[in-house]
């Protein structure tokens, strides 16, 4: 009886890795079809300065036009796109559209300080990357790559020590994405030197649950500090988040308290209006 439940069990696990595999089937061919298709849009999230409330910068997130499910996040396709090679031209497309973008935003007047672009391992180590940045006409400073928690931060990796200075050379930053979560040790922090790093949501949304959650991001500030990285926290989602963050040294707050991804003429009309100010003041925060 037990052999009998065993395999039927079997049977039953094998049909759905058979379902997962043609489901990725068609989730590939999709991709390419939307790359060609150009069902891609990318959000903006803003980002705020803690020390002066002021927009810090915004980071590029894209969102997929499926034609029949609807708009997509990440989560619905990224894996897919990862583990069948059409990450890197999701990323160059992402990377162009920003761009253009931000330089639009800087010709109508729109100061946004700096953008930043999610970038993938596979991404990071293609050769075109250079040639996008180049393409992207940003000026020093202007332009943040954020390394993903799927690139490997293994200290032994000296080809991704070459990206990362291959980049910056140009003028281009990185940022660890994810930090405390993904594969960036505090070695790599010494080996790459991001100009910002990124305490992952997971740690940032319990630090209104005790002391040790709040110590844990306290000694990650204190390590960007040590190092001059600066630190942003993301997942920043209620007043009370901003006010400990603030405390604890934090330099830049982005979440829903502020905006969630925003398409880009809403990005405009909020930056413009400085509406996270409004929001700010009727939780009770000042700036320093
Ligand atoms: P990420 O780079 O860590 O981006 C932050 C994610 O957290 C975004 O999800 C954002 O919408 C979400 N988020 C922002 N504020 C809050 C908040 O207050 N609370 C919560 N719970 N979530 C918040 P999204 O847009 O779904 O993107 C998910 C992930 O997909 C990104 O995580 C990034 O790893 C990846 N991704 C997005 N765009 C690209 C891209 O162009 N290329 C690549 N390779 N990956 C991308
Ligand atoms: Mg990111
Ligand atoms: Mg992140
Ligand atoms: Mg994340």
């Amino acid at each position: 009886e037990a052999k009998r439940m065993g395999r039927n069990q079997f049977v039953i696990f094998d049909a759905t890795l058979r379902n997962i595999a043609v489901t990725n089937k068609k989730v590939a061919d999709e991709l390419l079809a939307a790359i060609e298709d150009d069902q891609f849009e990318v959000f903006y999230q803003p980002q705020i300065s803690a020390h002066t409330m002021e927009l810090d910068g915004v980071e590029a997130l894209v969102r997929w036009h499926h034609p029949t499910r609807g708009q997509l996040a990440p989560s619905h396709f990224i894996g897919t796109a990862e583990t069948t090679g059409s990450i890197a031209r999701i990323d160059a497309l992402v990377l162009s559209k920003a761009s253009a973008q931000f330089r639009a935003w800087q010709q109508s007047g729109l100061h946004v300080p700096h953008i930043s672009v999610n970038v993938s391992a596979q991404r990071l180590i293609d050769p075109a990357l250079i040639k996008g940045i180049a393409e992207s006409r940003l000026e020093p400073g202007q332009l943040c790559l954020e390394l993903l928690e799927s690139i490997s931060f293994d200290d032994q990796d000296t080809s991704l020590e070459t990206s990362v200075a291959a980049i910056k050379a140009h003028g281009v930053d990185v940022e660890i994405d994810d930090f405390g979560t993904g594969y960036a040790s505090i070695l790599s922090l010494l080996a790459l030197s991001p100009k910002r790093l990124k305490i992952d949501r997971q740690l940032v949304f319990p630090i209104t649950t005790g002391q040790s959650q709040r110590r844990l991001v306290a000694s990650i500030v204190e390590i960007g500090r040590a190092l001059g990285i600066k630190v942003i926290a993301e997942g920043v989602e209620t007043a009370e988040h901003v006010r400990i963050l603030r405390d604890l040294g934090v330099d830049t707050f982005q979440g829903y308290f502020f905006a969630p991804p925003l398409s880009a003429d809403a990005l405009s009309r909020f930056a413009r209006k400085k509406a996270w100010l409004a929001h700010e003041s009727s939780a009770g925060l000042k700036a320093d």
